[in-house]
């Protein structure tokens, strides 16, 4: 700081060598522990285990008892503080968290740096193990820093698996093959379903015949979807319900061939079916529902 009128000048106060300082009889066995491998702490006269060690119980003043208990090496982290910015002179050269950390056997929190990676990775609760530096010297920093327990390992999955489709999915994909949606008539109460099958859910009684549908329906309610989909043709894409002509009960597709904003109720729509070349046992012989461009229905 400049003074009025006066001379200033800067004095640095440094011990290029290291400053060499006695740790006392606590503070040393608990450095000659960390050089070994070990974090330990001391027993108070109360029974609590103080980690660091202290020569005196910071709760009542007493000595402690120099009977020295190993604790963790893993801990659990009480309270945090994130450093986005790591200076020179912190233990690591990316951001990390300032934590508390009672180790497991401890009655008191030690502070170290926490490598989490990101702040969302750490929280009052989070389980962390020591990093220990390969070469050892009696320093804190014989730890060079703690790391949250490891909860998850990325697996790839892959299943193939082949599906049996049942005797009336089989009739309906038969139909789609070939260009046709296969419904199903109650004889009961006449209602006919699509897709195909063998007995009416609200009469419970066999279906009394099958019939072939148009592939033009009409949009009863509609989904946009902003997730991408291998089916779909782009993002966003729309999957709707489709109440086919002719048929009772609407079933769910995608629709294309129109910006998904544009879609709405009523909306007339047709099948675009994949080349019949290319036609397999499989929904994906439709591609899609594209607008017919006949007016809207009122539903
Ligand atoms: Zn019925």
């Amino acid at each position: 700081m400049p003074s009025e009128g006066g001379l200033s000048a800067e004095h640095v106060l440094e011990f290029p060598g290291g400053y060499t300082r006695t740790t006392g009889p606590v503070i040393g066995r608990f450095l000659t522990e960390l050089r070994g491998g070990r974090i330990v702490g001391v027993r108070t006269a109360g029974g609590r285990v103080l980690v660091p060690p202290l020569e005196y119980d910071p709760a009542t003043g007493d000595a402690v008892t120099g009977e020295y208990v190993e604790v963790g090496p893993a801990g659990t982290v009480r309270a945090w503080a994130w450093v986005a910015e790591p200076r020179p002179s912190h233990p690591l050269d990316r951001p990390f968290a300032w934590a508390l950390i009672e180790l497991d056997g401890a009655d008191t929190a030690l502070v170290h740096a926490v490598d989490a990676g990101n702040p969302k990775a750490i929280t009052a609760g989070t389980r962390v193990w020591p990093v220990w530096r390969g070469q050892r010297t009696g320093h804190i920093t014989d730890i060079s820093c703690f790391a949250p327990e490891v909860t998850t390992i990325v697996s790839p999955v892959r299943t193939v698996y082949r599906l049996q489709a049942g005797g009336a999915l089989q009739v309906f994909l038969e139909g789609v093959r070939r260009g046709v949606f296969v419904g199903g008539r109650c004889g009961g109460c006449g209602k006919v379903y699509v897709p195909y099958r063998l007995s009416c859910p609200e009469c419970g009684i066999p279906m009394a015949d099958q019939v072939e549908l148009p592939d033009t329906g009409t949009i009863t309610t509609f989904a946009i979807n902003n997730l991408p989909d291998p089916r779909a043709p782009e993002v966003p894409f729309v999957s709707a319900y489709i109440l086919l002509d002719g048929s009772d009960v609407p079933m769910i597709s995608l629709v294309g061939g129109v910006p998904a904003h544009e879609v709405r109720q009523g909306m007339r729509v047709r099948a675009e079916w994949v080349p019949e070349s290319e036609r397999t046992l499989s929904m994906a012989n439709i591609r899609w529902f594209a607008p017919t461009g006949e007016p809207d229905l009122e539903l």
